[in-house]
């Protein structure tokens, strides 16, 4: 069996940014369990898992507009501190959740100043171009419920 539009793929992985640090590893964990073509991972993944078969070790390199898209300026605002009422200590690398136009989005602080507060809404990975380890576990068919929540189940994948 290989890697198509609604198959349920286990997978270890690990993913570094472009320093070499590792960002993210399914080591010591269930594999991740996801569904191909729901876009359950990012895109440049599902491509390069397309096709692949069981026991099969993938390595991708994965630009940002494959993964989780460029940094957008525009995601990146100066807010007054007075925006922060009632939060006793603000300091970089705290999230909150924003409204915007688009609905809520989640910002962290990157730059506090006497008035001001920086908060970026943008991805923490947007703009970085990633480096996947993959080993493909195990491939099964997607159930019809599955298919119907556009996710799998069971562990490593939504348990509900
Ligand atoms: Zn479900």
């Amino acid at each position: 069996m290989t890697i198509t539009k609604d198959k349920v793929v286990s997978m270890h992985y690990t993913v570094k940014n472009a320093a070499g640090d590792v960002i993210d590893s399914s080591e010591g964990r269930d594999p991740l369990l996801y569904m191909q073509g729901h876009r359950n991972i990012i895109p440049g993944l599902e491509s390069a898992l397309e096709g692949k078969g069981q026991g099969d070790k993938v390595e991708a390199v994965i630009e940002p507009q494959e993964a989780y898209g460029e940094v957008v300026a525009e995601l990146i605002q100066q807010v007054p501190r007075s925006a922060f009422e009632g939060v006793e200590t603000l300091e970089v690398g705290m999230n909150f959740q924003a409204q915007s136009e688009q609905g809520p989005v989640n910002v962290v602080i990157t730059e506090v100043a006497d008035e001001t507060v920086t908060v970026d809404g943008n991805h923490p990975l947007a703009g970085q171009t990633l480096h996947f380890n993959v080993e493909v576990v195990e491939i099964r068919d997607a159930s019809e419920e599955e298919i119907a929540h556009g996710h799998a189940h069971g562990a490593g994948g939504h348990q509900h």
